[in-house]
């Protein structure tokens, strides 16, 4: 919390990449977004923006939509309402552009076992189409970030289940996505891992990435996020800067919000 807030930074080029923060762009924009399951409403007409080179954490109970609005945003799942732009692409419509440009770390574990680290993170580059020039670097950043330069020839199946872990997180960020959606990426992490996830998470940030995050843990989003918005029944009930949201919640309800 404290001072440190993204808006501080508005026009400063803190990417290195000669990209600048543009807190008015947003990466992100939802209107009235519907997503019914049979009767039930997953989402009920959701209202989202985020903003470009922010990082904003998604928070709420079990079955509040966090993983629906994912889904959505990846085009895994097609809404039956209300608009959704990523990175200036309609969903589902324009879903294969506005891909390419976002970095998702799965949940489960899909990585090919049979392949060795490098191979994995390869693989990835093709899908993702990272210019062959620029593949070489990409795949060593990708080493660097997941911490496994020297197992680069290991098969997968002969890891160790951190090493997995992080290997699955940075085959997610191969092709540098300027849009990354993170899905309760420290549930069932030990402390160190944890440890490491968050201090790629503040990388990132630097970096001027926009960050989508949804977890269980408001100390996590506390940690990490520039903003909070809390879901519940399919739409964001509230939204401001972790410590604010904290006071407002404070009492029992943030133990009804907050607990996993
Ligand atoms: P969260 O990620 O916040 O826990 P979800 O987005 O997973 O919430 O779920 C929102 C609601 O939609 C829940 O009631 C859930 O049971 C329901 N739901 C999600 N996916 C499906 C599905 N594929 N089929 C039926 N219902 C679903």
């Amino acid at each position: 919390g404290g001072d440190g807030d993204a808006g501080a930074d508005c026009g400063q080029d803190l990417t290195g990449r000669g990209r600048r923060l543009r807190p008015m762009t947003d990466a992100i924009t939802a209107h009235g977004l519907v997503k019914r399951y049979g009767d039930l409403v997953a989402l009920d007409g959701l209202d989202l923006a985020v903003p470009e080179g922010t990082v904003l954490g998604l928070l709420g109970p079990n079955g509040a939509g966090k993983s629906t609005t994912m889904r959505l945003l990846t085009g895994q799942a097609i809404p039956d309402a209300g608009e959704l732009r990523a990175l200036g692409h309609d969903l589902p419509g324009d879903a294969k552009a506005a891909r390419a440009k976002m970095g998702v770390v799965p949940q489960l574990d899909n990585l090919d076992t049979t392949l060795t680290v490098e191979q994995n993170l390869i693989v990835f580059s093709h899908l993702y189409r990272v210019p062959r020039p620029e593949r070489r670097e990409a795949i060593e950043r990708a080493l660097e970030i997941a911490n496994l330069r020297d197992r680069r020839h290991t098969r997968v199946d002969e890891l160790s289940g951190r090493m997995r872990r992080r290997l699955l997180i940075a085959r997610g960020l191969v092709h540098r996505p300027r849009l990354v959606l993170l899905d309760e990426p420290t549930v069932g992490l030990d402390p160190q891992v944890r440890q490491e996830l968050w201090s790629l998470i503040d990388t990132l940030r630097t970096e001027g990435t926009t960050i989508l995050m949804s977890t269980h843990y408001i100390e996590e989003a506390e940690r990490l996020a520039d903003e909070v918005a809390v879901m519940h029944q399919g739409r964001i009930i509230s939204r401001g800067r972790p410590a604010d949201l904290i006071a407002e919640h404070a009492g029992r309800q943030t133990a009804e919000i907050y607990a996993p």
